[in-house]
């Protein structure tokens, strides 16, 4: 099985750090132009220095429709195209309902639900152009395990935010089946990435790795392949559907070894 992008156009948001600069990294290493979009500007200008020619940063709120559908259409300009877009940009805020409030909700609804809603919409005149020329686009959206379970680590509104990836990626995949754009999901389990690093001390990053059949945490690249494995024609069949990456903690369901 060989798995290469050359001459593909690929968005990654959330590309300035963690899992999705591992994703930028990983299809520029096979080919592919790489457009790093991130809030955090000088991530993803770092990300796509680091990169070289293949990438270009822009700084973009994934939550602002407006200022989504612009970047795309720059890095449609640019790139010649789009064919893949990975949907990764998400953030996890460790509270109970007590201590949280509607604007917290709202937030993180805005930014890990809405924030993959309004990509789709706005990637979809360039995905179509992509598939009419025979070139297989794809739309992989990060969830998270957490999709299927709840979030240990973050609040109800992560949980509920990420469980809503699962139904925008379904329906997006029937809707837009026919017209040979696929849509799927990656749902992450416990990967070392700065936004765990926040919210964990070394003893709780050791309480969860027991609790992982595969005795350790996912690496940010082991996303990436999987990512990249459900773009390339290899997965040409594949849609709607989900793989998670875990290394077997959701069948652990929280019993530790
Ligand atoms: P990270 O914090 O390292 O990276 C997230 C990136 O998203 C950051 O660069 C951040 O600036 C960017 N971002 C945040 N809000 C944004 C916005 N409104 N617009 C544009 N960019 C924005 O985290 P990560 O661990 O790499 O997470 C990547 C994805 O994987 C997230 O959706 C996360 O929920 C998911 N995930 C992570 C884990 C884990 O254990 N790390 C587990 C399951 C799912």
């Amino acid at each position: 099985m060989q798995i290469e992008f050359s001459g593909r156009s690929v968005a990654v948001t959330g590309g300035g750090s963690g899992i999705g600069a591992a994703t930028a990294r990983a299809f520029a290493a096979l080919g592919a132009r790489v457009g790093v979009l991130d809030l955090d500007e000088a991530g993803a200008e770092a990300v796509a220095t680091e990169i070289g020619d293949a990438a270009m940063a822009i700084a973009l709120d994934v939550a602002d429709a407006e200022a989504v559908t612009q970047a795309l259409d720059r890095l449609a300009e640019v790139q010649g195209g789009l064919d893949v877009l990975v949907s990764n940009a998400g953030i996890l805020r460790a509270y109970t309902m007590d201590d949280m409030g509607p604007q917290d909700w709202a937030r993180v609804l805005a930014t890990n639900l809405s924030g993959p809603f309004h990509c789709l919409h706005a990637a979809l005149p360039h995905l179509r152009a992509s598939a009419q020329a025979g070139r297989g686009p794809a739309v992989i959206n990060v969830a998270s395990t957490t999709a299927k379970s709840i979030s240990r680590h973050g609040g109800i509104d992560y949980t509920a935010s990420k469980s809503g990836i699962l139904g925008l990626t379904r329906h997006a995949a029937y809707e837009l089946g026919p017209s040979g754009i696929r849509v799927v999901t990656v749902c992450p389990g416990p990967t070392l990435t700065s936004m765990v690093a926040a919210h964990n001390t070394e003893e709780r990053l050791a309480a969860t790795a027991r609790m992982i059949p595969l005795g350790r945490w996912v690496q940010p690249e082991e996303i990436a392949d999987v990512i990249l494995f459900f773009a390339s024609r290899h997965a040409a069949m594949c849609t709607g559907t989900c793989i998670e990456v875990d290394g077997g903690s959701l069948i652990s369901n929280g019993v530790a070894h």
